[in-house]
């Protein structure tokens, strides 16, 4: 079909608007013979009839798996350099119980960035020694709570927090294991990086300030100083942002050395994925390898040992193992000019995917419970909320027959969308569902109309009489219309 004007200039038609693109989808998704979006053996009509939607899917299996091999990435090409790798995973991407034992079943260890975090992190059995506490403004009671509870790290992002990190763990009889938190200068997103020797930003503390901070930290008695840290961006493409990065830190890790140890690098997380067909993220060997190349050429051209790395991926990791799983409710062509665009309207939206709302971030979808050969329409997925910037994908081709009752799922949205979900509207926020081998389980389940009210102090136990969330299956502890008919008499 012909390319329609009102696309964007990156998106081309597809020769077939049923398929699944490479590199979007979790491993396991494929298209059944009755044409269905089957992922870890569970397909998209059974997920919506057991669960309802929207519905957050996670293919359990690949994101073990994208765990397990990034860490066999790195700690092959950083042991061809002759140290190893820590692999942290950035908790904010996607944080459950379940998710946060996947990942130390994996052998990695878990960052956290608030009391809630570290409260989940724990309630999972993550050992406290195994996590990595970062943030710009941690509370005294969060400092505190770290401290006393033994956690492995502690990123110290501002001068302030040096003293009373080191007043918490005196506090405690803990010497803190702690790194500092540096910008490089270095600012990367996508494809491009910019570097400069200040930055206007509200984490970490200037480069050229960081010998006198660490030679604070260092006469802490309370403190040991593990190593320095930054974290250049999110999303972002090939390797040569982190190369600069590192290649920053790296000079800076010579003149600490001068003065006593520093055994330690971290280089934060922000590896790319894809989102749209267009998206060509560099594979995670080869990052590591990139990265372990400049990380030896620095330390040999600068004659210091090559420290223990440590690194800080979310979204790599469990970004591609989710799709969101929606229902059309209506669909509306508007004609712009000559052209017609296809308006989609699904049962979820910002609240569920804030992602295009914040960052303007693209995103992808297909037709979930069906194939079709009608042509494709360039679409827009609107959400149902009460407000025009209410979009979560902007711009994709579908078969245009899509109408109202089709179930339709968006890939990789398994970092940074259930995270950053809201209750905007008074929606409740879905149910998390793993899928593996055939089986369906909800790790995290969805929000009720009660759950929502619960907070309001203004309402008597028995005053609503709505029935329940749109998230009625399994997922959620819906109220049955029995109890609507008990407490509304
Ligand atoms: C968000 C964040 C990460 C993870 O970023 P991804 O893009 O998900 O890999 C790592 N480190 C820090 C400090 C972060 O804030």
């Amino acid at each position: 079909m012909a390319h329609n004007p009102l696309a964007p200039e990156w998106l081309s038609p597809p020769a077939d608007a049923n398929t699944l693109i490479d590199g979007l989808w979790p491993a396991s998704a494929h298209r059944a013979n009755d044409g269905a979006i089957t992922i870890g053996g569970v397909s998209a009509p059974d997920l919506a009839a057991r669960f309802g939607t929207p519905l957050y899917v996670i293919d359990e299996t690949d994101a073990r798996s994208r765990a397990a091999e990034l860490r066999a990435a790195f700690d092959a090409e950083f042991a061809r350099i002759g140290t190893t790798v820590k692999v942290y995973y950035a908790a904010k991407a996607f944080l459950s119980t379940e998710v946060a034992r996947w990942m130390v079943d994996a052998g990695l260890n878990i960052d956290v960035c608030s009391g809630g975090e570290l409260a989940v992190a724990l309630a999972a059995g993550v050992a406290p020694g195994r996590i990595g506490f970062h943030g710009n403004n941690k509370s005294l009671a969060e400092i505190d709570d770290a401290t006393r509870l033994g956690v492995g790290t502690i990123i110290i992002d501002s001068p302030i927090e040096i003293t009373r990190v080191a007043a918490a763990a005196a506090r405690h009889g803990a010497v803190q294991n702690v790194r500092l938190r540096v910008n490089s200068g270095v600012h990367a997103h996508t494809h491009e990086f910019l570097a400069t020797s200040h930055e206007d930003q509200k984490f970490g503390v200037v480069f050229e300030d960081a010998p006198a901070l660490v030679a604070a930290i260092r006469a802490e008695p309370s403190l040991n100083f593990l190593g320095l840290h930054c974290h250049i961006g999110s999303q972002i493409f090939g390797v040569d942002g982190f190369a600069e990065s590192a290649s920053r830190l790296l000079s800076l890790q010579a003149d600490l050395l001068a003065t006593g140890p520093v055994p330690e690098l971290n280089l934060g997380g922000g590896f790319g994925i894809a989102y749209t067909s267009v998206d060509d993220p560099t594979p995670v060997r080869q990052l590591a390898a990139g990265l372990a190349d400049i990380v030896a050429a620095e330390c040999a051209s600068r004659g210091i040992p090559v420290p223990v790395i440590a690194i800080e991926p979310g979204r790599v990791i469990v970004g591609p193992a989710g799709v969101t799983l929606y229902e059309v409710g209506t669909t509306k062509p508007v004609q712009v000019g000559e052209n017609t665009r296809l308006y989609v309207s699904i049962d979820g939206g910002m609240s569920d995917n804030a992602r295009p709302a914040l960052y303007g971030a693209e995103f992808s979808v297909r037709i979930a419970d069906r194939v079709s050969a009608a042509d494709a329409a360039l679409v827009r997925v609107a959400g149902k909320h009460c407000e025009s910037g209410d979009i979560v994908v902007d711009a994709d081709y579908l078969p245009g027959d899509v109408a109202p009752g089709d179930l339709v799922m968006v890939p990789a949205t398994g970092a940074y969308c259930w995270s950053l979900a809201s209750n905007y509207n008074y929606l409740g926020r879905p149910a998390v569902v793993a899928v593996v081998d055939g089986e369906a389980r909800v790790i995290v389940r969805g929000e009720t109309i009660d759950d929502l009210l619960a907070r309001d102090t203004g309402i008597s136990r028995s005053a609503h009489g709505v029935s329940t969330s749109s998230t009625s299956g399994e997922g959620s502890t819906s109220t049955t219309s029995e109890d609507v008919k008990e407490t509304t008499r």
